[in-house]
């Protein structure tokens, strides 16, 4: 069995994938998801389903819009500021890594951002909470789960600014109060759904106040006039996202998934901690749920306990380039069965290497 502890995209349960296999192959009277019209009731029912799933999972208020746009969440660092930051104001940014950094860098064609705290220095290896967000700032953005540096917001700020925040890597991973947000987006590829497909919940009174003409593929209000349905949307995509949410549901939603994903953090942060050969990279109080970034003390043993890994089933485990070490990504769909695994090789090689 392999155990994929890689950063994605689009790491899935085994069943899922099975559910969309099968769909490619016939979805309708012969036809293949691929193949049938957008436009067909079937496809609308998909589409439904999938953006009720998303408001029932993350428990949407009134108020709030779902969208399943495209151009991942990079698209969103310009639609961002594109839609919400009307000329002459200014826009503030939590800076907690590359992500928000290219965020913050998309926001120069329309207008001014203010970066309210940066972990730069510290190469990213926590997330500053000593700042203030100046009240006249048209929203505040920030990025709770920092894929690359394995570090996780737990708490947002208290501000009347509308937030903005980019949950690609950890959304529907626990629970959130939608409510306490302006905007949030996603690129599907990690607890969602395949890449191609970016879920946007957008609270609509925020919206319309930019002052800007916007073309209209990159206009929020256009889309949720047309449910998501302005131009072909990525099908395959949302409908396998859909088939993720449904498992989702089926599992207890988040609230049942919060659960087995703080059990296998706390499991793997453990044996971090009290391995000889191994260090945690992040400042404890912001380690992420999904992304566990650790190195060895010994950075000679890197290459060959990796190879060891591997060798044993393990996938994915290589760290970013700019952190080094390992990663090991637990998104939803890895079972604890695999952190358990990795865990036993980890304690294995400290058998053999006891000093
Ligand atoms: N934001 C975060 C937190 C990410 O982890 C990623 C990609 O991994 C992105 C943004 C970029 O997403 P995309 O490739 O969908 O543009």
């Amino acid at each position: 069995m392999r155990h994929n502890f890689g950063a994605g995209p689009c790491i899935l349960p085994q069943e899922v994938f099975k559910q969309a296999s099968q769909a490619v192959l016939d979805f309708k009277d012969g036809l293949s998801i691929l193949e049938i019209s957008h436009r067909t009731t079937e496809f609308e029912a998909v589409i439904e389903e999938a953006t009720r799933l998303v408001k029932e999972l993350l428990n949407v208020p009134e108020g709030y819009s779902v969208l399943f746009l495209q151009g991942g969440a990079s698209l969103q660092f310009a639609m961002v500021p594109m839609n919400l930051l009307p000329e002459g104001q200014s826009a503030s940014y939590l800076d907690t890594g590359v992500w928000a950094s290219k965020a913050i860098k998309e926001v120069a064609t329309f207008g001014k951002s203010n970066i309210v705290a940066s972990s730069k220095s510290e190469n990213y290896t926590f997330v500053p909470k000593d700042f203030q967000i100046p009240e006249d700032s048209a929203y505040f953005h920030c990025t709770s789960n920092n894929t690359i540096y394995g570090t996780e917001m737990f708490a947002m700020p208290e501000t009347n600014v509308p937030i903005v925040c980019d949950m690609s890597s950890d959304i529907l991973s626990r629970q959130i109060d939608v409510s306490k947000f302006g905007l949030i987006y996603a690129g599907a590829q990690k607890n969602i759904g395949p890449a191609g497909v970016t879920v946007v919940v957008v609270k609509d009174d925020i919206l319309g106040k930019s002052g800007r003409k916007i073309p209209s593929m990159l206009d929020y209000k256009v889309h949720i006039d047309a449910g998501s349905l302005y131009n072909t949307p990525p099908v395959f995509s949302i409908y396998v996202a859909m088939l993720n949410l449904r498992w989702l549901k089926s599992k207890g939603g988040v609230a049942e998934i919060e659960k087995e994903n703080i059990a296998k953090a706390q499991a793997l942060y453990t044996e971090i901690d009290r391995n000889h050969l191994f260090k945690g990279t992040c400042s404890v109080e912001d380690r992420s749920r999904m992304n566990i970034c650790f190195v060895m003390n010994n950075p000679e043993l890197e290459k060959p306990f990796l190879k060891f890994v591997e060798e044993n089933g393990v996938e994915g485990l290589k760290g970013h380039r700019s952190v080094g070490g390992f990663r090991a990504s637990i998104y939803n769909a890895l079972p604890i069965t695999s952190v358990h695994h990795l865990i036993d090789l980890m304690q294995t090689f400290a058998e053999k290497h006891p000093n």
